[in-house]
């Protein structure tokens, strides 16, 4: 780890004041960037803690939704009572990740933002990697790749997007709200994450020195949700395959239903493919595997990791099973 300069701001215009120093990053939790900075992946100048802004509260919003801080603990938020009533996908899927003593640390903003868990990325020794040297080079792509994506990848770099809490918010149609030097911004979560294409280093639409103020999740589509998440051992581990799912089903048919995939994708992964199948339709297995079909059709496995293909397909079936099972 290199020595670096650390500031604690007590307001959001001083944090940002404090990241258009060279080399500044903003610190939350801190369990990436301490776990990067260790690893000689991240080389901050200058880390601006942002404990002390004031951005831990959750509150119901004017249209009935909810507005999240983006220093709301992980553990905080799964263990709220209407996220755990209302978004209970969400709640599920902050449950699913990490442990207990890390969601305890983890924030809203820092969750959203969490790096790729991709070996060569995380690894200095292996000097071709796109996301941390741009230009030179991506390791993973005739190297061991079973933990990568097969949606939105690019010839450049083929790194999942490890979140879980944000797949949920993906399904949940969140908004990312955002102040930074040249004022504020409310970003759809759908349009916040970028495909890798070229410049798998530009990971989001956030500009320099914009910092995650809260996020809103607007009511719920339909009154059942479900997140599942398929892993090599059943705690403590990131999702190889995952769905998450809001749904709303009348006289047996789905009337609205909201999809999106995690361990999969180059970022969470909504699949508008398979909700247009199922919208309209009988809530039966069939229609569940066609949709599942639909949302994996332009997947591009390689040599390790052609598995997820299938796997992602029947994690993706028993959650739509599930979710519209559940009272
Ligand atoms: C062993 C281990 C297992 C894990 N397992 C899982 C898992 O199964 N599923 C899962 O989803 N996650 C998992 N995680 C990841 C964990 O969820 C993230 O590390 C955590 O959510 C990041 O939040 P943080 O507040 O600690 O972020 P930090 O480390 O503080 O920050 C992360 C990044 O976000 C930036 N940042 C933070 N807040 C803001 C803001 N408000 N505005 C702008 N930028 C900001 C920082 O500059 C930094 O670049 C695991 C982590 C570890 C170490
Ligand atoms: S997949 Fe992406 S993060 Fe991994 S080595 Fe290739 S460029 Fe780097």
């Amino acid at each position: 780890m290199e020595p670096f300069r650390y500031t604690q701001p007590k307001s959001v215009d001083d944090a940002i004041s404090g990241k258009a120093a060279a080399g500044a990053q903003f610190v939350a939790g801190g369990t990436t960037l301490i776990d990067l900075m260790k690893l000689n992946v991240e080389r901050p100048a200058v880390l601006v803690d942002i404990n002390r802004l004031e951005l831990a509260k959750i509150e119901t919003a004017s249209d009935g939704g909810l507005r999240i801080g983006a220093m709301v603990r992980n553990s905080d938020l799964a263990n709220q009572e209407i996220v755990r009533q209302r978004y209970a996908v969400l709640s599920q899927a902050l449950l699913s990740g990490a442990s207990p003593q890390l969601r305890n640390m983890a924030t809203t903003g820092g969750n959203l933002l969490q790096r790729t868990r991709c070996y060569y990325f995380r690894d200095t020794a292996y000097s071709a990697c796109n996301k941390r040297t741009p230009g030179s080079g991506c390791a993973a792509l005739d190297g061991f790749n079973r933990i990568h994506a097969v949606l939105g990848t690019s010839e450049h770099c083929i790194a999942t997007h490890p979140s879980d809490m944000a797949v949920a918010m993906m399904a949940l149609e969140a908004t990312v709200h955002t102040q930074g030097p040249k004022g504020e911004r409310t970003i759809p979560i759908d349009e916040f994450y970028l495909l890798p294409g070229q410049t798998p280093q530009k990971e989001n639409v956030l500009e320099v020195g914009e910092i995650i103020t809260y996020v809103t999740l607007p009511p719920p589509i339909g009154e059942r949700s479900y997140y599942l998440k398929l892993r090599d051992r059943a705690a403590y581990e990131f999702a190889l395959a995952s769905a998450a799912i809001v749904l709303q089903t009348e006289g047996g048919r789905v009337s609205r239903v909201r999809i999106a995939l995690g361990g999969v994708g180059t970022k969470p992964w909504r699949s508008r493919e398979a909700e247009k199948l199922l919208e309209g339709q009988p809530a039966d297995p069939a229609r569940f595997k066609a949709a599942a079909d639909a949302a994996l059709q332009g997947a591009k496995p390689l040599h390790d990791n052609a598995f997820k293909v299938e796997l992602a397909k029947r994690c993706l079936t028993r959650a739509l099973r599930v979710a519209s099972s559940s009272a």
